[in-house]
């Protein structure tokens, strides 16, 4: 694998239909940093999307898996990755990170008998810190409708910093200020009528990047809507507004850190 940190988005969907449709790749986001190999998010396809990748990402030299909550669309594949990455538990390796409720409980989603294929299982906490060699994360707790966590990495003295699902909520500026690169799950172009709702829509994403005023910032994890209404070309809108470099991520798009 390369030396270089970078991000590579192995699929960009968001709501039910255009991951059943998969208008857009599911596989959730590859991060290589500090010699770390880390999926996040490993929703439908992803095994399939690092096969496919170019170059293909070796699954086998894959040391951490997190899951930000145990919703379909960011948890599918854990499982499949767990055994191919041991090599059905004959190469026993990696780390899994995940929310709690991913663990325990009646919707548990990673199977009991490939647990042992890892070195270590971590429930998630709000405000902790979680290191992966040498790669230090935290996570902040985020408002889902599931148990939800937010990522902020930091890499080389920078912070690299993913907002999973989650509904707006002013703390979210203060936990992510000045970080160097920032995610969002922007599954909405327009907020529900209901107040803000339990995902990001575009006056969110607004609110969250002045706030936080990242280096840049990439909207992700698209419903309908946001397809609809060319993500290209409502990131351009937002970097001519904001002043901050908004940048809509594609199925196989990577990011140097
Ligand atoms: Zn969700």
């Amino acid at each position: 694998m390369e030396d270089k940190a970078f991000i590579k988005f192995l699929g960009t969907a968001g709501t039910r239909f255009v991951v059943a449709k998969q208008l857009r790749a599911s596989g959730g986001i590859f991060l290589s940093a500090e010699g770390q190999n880390i999926i996040i998010d490993p929703g439908p396809g992803c095994i399939v999307r690092c096969a496919s990748s170019k170059p293909p990402i070796d699954i086998a030299n894959i040391n951490a898996i997190i899951l930000t909550h145990l919703h379909i669309d960011h948890s599918n594949d854990v499982n499949i990755l767990i055994d191919g990455m041991t090599n059905g538990g004959l190469d026993k390796h990696g780390l899994l990170f995940a929310s709690k409720e991913c663990l325990e409980g009646q919707d548990a989603v990673v199977l009991k008998y490939l647990r042992g294929f890892l070195d270590k299982i971590m429930a998630l906490e709000e405000k902790k810190d979680y290191k992966i060699g040498k790669l230090k994360f935290r996570a902040i707790k985020l408002r889902h409708t599931a148990e939800t966590y937010g990522l902020r990495f930091d890499i080389k003295g920078e912070k690299v910093s993913f907002i999973a699902d989650t509904g707006y909520f002013p703390e979210l500026i203060k936990e992510y200020k000045d970080s160097s690169l920032l995610v969002l799950n922007t599954v909405r172009l327009i907020p529900p009528e209901k107040p803000r709702g339990m995902h990001l829509s575009i006056p969110d994403v607004k609110e969250i990047v002045k706030g936080v005023k990242p280096k840049r910032a990439v909207i992700t994890h698209f419903g309908m809507a946001m397809l609809k209404a060319k993500p290209w070309e409502v990131a351009k809108e937002l970097t001519e507004e904001l002043g901050i470099e908004i940048i809509a991520a594609s199925d196989g798009m990577k990011i140097e850190l």
